[in-house]
């Protein structure tokens, strides 16, 4: 059973755990989708019911950020830990490595995910790139075309919330691959136009500080953060 947090029902599962999951849904018939939502894509889902249904019908919903962590135990149901998009996707990675696997990249600034491909390549010899296209596109058949062509076995849609939730809702079966993977900047921080916050930062549960340190722009969407705690609060004392 999930737990639920403002609305959003999260697997309660290790980081290992996810990863091994995620591998079963690639092993599986038909067409799955992981969500990895923060605090933030929360509130958004608080909102936006349409946000929410793909969230919730998701394969696997992981609790990307310290702040839904903190939100479960709040509510006195705690969750085993975080499972971040960016590592549970590394540790697909190396499994879709040793077994020969493809991988199409979708989203980001023309050029990221090229880039984000040739040092994934080299990072995980064994790995296949199906295919690269941007976020940035008008119409959805010529990527869908293109992913189905490219026979690429699992997808990293990173179109930024909730687009890429949606999108993966919506599209994920006409693709034709076994498992799309929503992940925000990833694509970001695997070609290097992004630096992922040094492992102190992250351990103590900081990495979103960092980030808005050095994109100070963020600050008002880090407004979400909390609005988070305060709604979980609330929630807390009605239940
Ligand atoms: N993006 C995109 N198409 C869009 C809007 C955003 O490809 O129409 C990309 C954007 O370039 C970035 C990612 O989606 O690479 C979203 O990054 P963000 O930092 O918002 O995600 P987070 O990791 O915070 O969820």
């Amino acid at each position: 059973m999930r737990i639920d947090v403002l609305g959003v029902g999260f697997d309660n599962l290790t980081l290992n755990e996810a990863v091994e999951r995620g591998m079963e849904l690639l092993h599986s018939p038909g067409a799955h989708y992981v969500v990895t939502p923060n605090p933030e894509i929360v509130e958004i889902c608080r909102e936006n019911l349409a946000a929410r249904e793909a969230v919730n019908c998701a394969d696997l919903v992981l609790a990307d950020g310290i702040g839904v962590v903190k939100g479960a135990a709040m509510l006195g149901t705690p969750l085993k830990g975080r499972a971040p998009g960016i590592e549970f996707a590394a540790g697909l990675m190396e499994r879709m490595a040793a077994e020969g696997l493809s991988l199409y990249l979708l989203g980001a600034r023309p050029g990221v995910a090229e880039a984000a491909g040739e040092r994934l390549a080299a990072k995980y010899p064994g790995l296949r790139i199906a295919g690269t296209h941007d976020g940035y596109f008008q119409e959805d058949s010529p990527v869908i075309e293109a992913i189905r062509q490219s026979g690429a076995e699992v997808v990293f849609v990173c179109l930024g919330a909730p687009k890429q939730e949606l999108w993966m809702a919506r599209h994920g079966e006409a693709t034709g691959a076994r498992l799309l993977c929503g992940l925000g900047g990833s694509l970001d921080v695997f070609a290097g136009v992004v630096e992922r916050a040094p492992k102190f930062w992250s351990d103590h549960g900081l990495e979103w500080f960092y980030r808005l340190c050095k994109n100070p722009g963020r600050a008002g969407r880090m407004m979400k953060l909390p609005l988070f705690l305060i709604h979980v609060q609330r929630e807390k004392r009605r239940r």
